[in-house]
């Protein structure tokens, strides 16, 4: 019994793209059916997160002319990556037959070639996951190399399991993708919930390319907020924290009080406007601080609370 594998390629505006990462990828589909390593019914299935460029256009042109290569999934407006790709996911994950999936990005910066690892890992292995872990961040530059690793430990340190230099590039099993559909929460950080879903997996090393055509969709605005989301939706340590430096604060605080009280009978009294302005100025920064985390995880309750849709699909051309 051959492998039915879904590939699932999140796009938004990739018009520039498109055309040659299915050539790509059609060409690495003929020679994984011709070994066998597949079976016909597996499919190239692009998700069209509301672009606003010819990409549904395109796709649709794509499943039109090879509907037994290409499928597509258009979203009903854009929802942004994550909510796009699980939409992908969790839509073929229901078409009959299917066994895996391998998502990716649509701009061919994750290696097509690493491929073949992860299904060897599925069928010879029984792996129900499969993290693509890039090996190297040549082609980053230092600034993003610095970011993204000062990151990972961060969320390591917060107790978040997500494997380090992973991004979306990943093999899950049907098993697998019946285990992440059970996570119902609408703050998606999926690199951080597929390792909870658990079963056995594994690691591919591949080398992380440049995007070839088209722009950076992860702005560093987008970048920051990303990670402030993947930290606050992982984890509920910072709220700790605030904790910890509110109590070591007030602690000094009663210090500093004995402190001024005694001064005042021994009889130097300070004339301490100075110390009294950073300490206001820090105590109120502080306080700021604290709201704003505080904050970030009330706004993600109030998003869960009402439990809106992650995302809704318009069309879902399969054949
Ligand atoms: N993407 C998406 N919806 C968005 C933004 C991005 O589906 O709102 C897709 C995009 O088309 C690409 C993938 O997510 O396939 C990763 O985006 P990009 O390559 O721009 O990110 P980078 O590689 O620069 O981090
Ligand atoms: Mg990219």
């Amino acid at each position: 019994m051959t492998t039915t594998l879904y590939m699932v390629l999140p796009c938004y505006n990739e018009e520039l793209v498109l055309d040659e990462t299915a050539k790509r990828l059609s060409v690495k589909f003929d020679s994984l059916l011709a070994s066998g390593q597949i079976s016909d019914s597996s499919r190239i299935c692009f998700v069209n997160d509301g672009s606003k460029d010819a990409t549904w256009e395109k796709i649709a042109a794509l499943h039109a002319a090879h509907p037994e290569r290409f499928s597509g999934i258009n979203l009903s407006r854009n929802r942004g990556h994550q909510n796009a790709l699980l939409a992908g996911l969790m839509t073929v994950k229901d078409v009959p037959g299917v066994d895996v999936t391998i998502s990716m990005d649509a701009d061919l910066q994750d290696d097509i070639e690493a491929i073949d690892a992860m299904l060897e890992k599925f069928t010879s292995e029984a792996c129900d996951v499969v993290y693509g872990v890039r090996d190297n961040r040549d082609t980053d530059t230092a600034f993003k190399r610095g970011t993204a690793g000062a990151f990972y430990g961060l969320m390591k340190s917060l107790g978040s399991e997500s494997v380090p230099n992973s991004a979306d590039f990943r093999l899950m099993s049907k098993r697998a993708l019946e285990g992440l559909s059970e996570f119902h929460e609408v703050n998606l950080f999926l690199r951080g919930m597929v390792p909870l879903v658990g079963f056995k997996h594994d690691i591919v090393y591949y080398k992380r390319g440049e995007r070839f055509a088209g722009e950076s969709k992860y702005p560093l605005k987008k970048m920051i907020s990303f990670a402030i989301d993947g930290i606050t939706s992982m984890s509920a340590t910072p709220m700790r924290y605030i904790f910890w430096v509110g109590l070591i604060a007030f602690i000094g605080a009663i210090i500093a009080g004995i402190i001024v009280i005694i001064n005042h009978f021994v009889g130097h009294t300070a004339s301490g406007w100075p110390s009294l302005m950073v300490l206001v100025t820090a105590f109120g920064g502080l306080q700021l601080l604290a709201l704003g985390v505080i904050g970030e995880y009330i706004g993600k309750i109030f998003l869960e609370v009402k439990n809106r849709p992650r995302y809704i699909i318009q069309d879902f051309l399969n054949k």
